[in-house]
């Protein structure tokens, strides 16, 4: 069986080609500032996971659910919403904080965030839940924690104790989410060896760097790939 390929769209955007040959779009903010040209229009899209409300998580979400009909992992004001916009059968998996579902063949753990969310268009702002986090369970059982925008909290310990990520995606990029520093911390508390950093250098604000992390978790493997570039975890 091949292993989890993840490959960076920029920002908190990944494309999964899992063991198990489905495809799962994690949120796909397609249109961000550092998305690679090369990436080509997305074929099939199975699974598509959203973190959390904020813009730059829900993406191109809905255009993809209408265009595609993949399964929705998300919380449930938010999965109801997207349905609401049109989105297909979004809410049949609507979940929260500790639920565990399967979609396609892989497990989705939802684990808990500090960071806010909701959508702000025009008009009042709209309440669409929390914003959470994801350990997913491959086909083959490597299990990947993508942290979704947080700082770091202690319950990380239950997280890493409870739910034993191999690999853990974590933001960096500071202002919004923690840096670098505090993503060392969030890494101990997890008990995690290997990283990969996202929610960096999409625009200005965002200055945290691998480098930095490396310096700050000198005994982590802290993967980088660039923008379009394709790891096996
Ligand atoms: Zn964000």
């Amino acid at each position: 069986m091949p292993g989890v390929q993840l490959t960076w769209l920029g920002h908190s955007s990944f494309r999964v080609d899992t063991p198990g040959g489905k495809r799962l779009y994690l949120d796909p903010w397609l249109s961000n500032p550092s998305f690679p040209e090369g990436e080509p229009e997305p074929e099939r899209v199975d699974v598509i996971a959203i973190t959390h409300g904020h813009g730059d998580h829900v993406g191109e979400a809905l255009d993809l659910g209408k265009r595609f009909s993949p399964k929705l992992v998300a919380i449930y004001e938010l999965a109801s919403w997207l349905e609401a916009q049109g989105f297909p059968n979004a809410s049949e998996l609507g979940m929260n904080k500790g639920g565990t579902v399967e979609a396609e063949g892989l497990r989705f753990s939802m684990t808990q965030a500090l960071h806010s969310a909701g959508f702000l268009g025009e008009g009042p702002p709209i309440y669409l839940g929390d914003a959470a986090g994801y350990v997913i369970e491959f086909e083959n059982g490597t299990k990947v924690y993508f942290s979704g925008d947080t700082a770091a909290f202690t319950d990380m310990q239950i997280i890493g104790k409870h739910l034993e990520p191999d690999v853990a995606v974590l933001p960096i990029g500071d202002h919004f989410t923690m840096g670098p520093r505090q993503a060392a911390v969030a890494l101990e508390l997890l008990g995690v060896q290997r990283c990969v950093p996202c929610h960096y250098g999409t625009f200005p604000l965002l200055k945290g760097t691998p480098d930095e992390l490396r310096e700050h978790a000198p005994g982590v493997e802290v993967l980088s790939p660039a923008p379009g570039e394709t790891i096996d975890v």
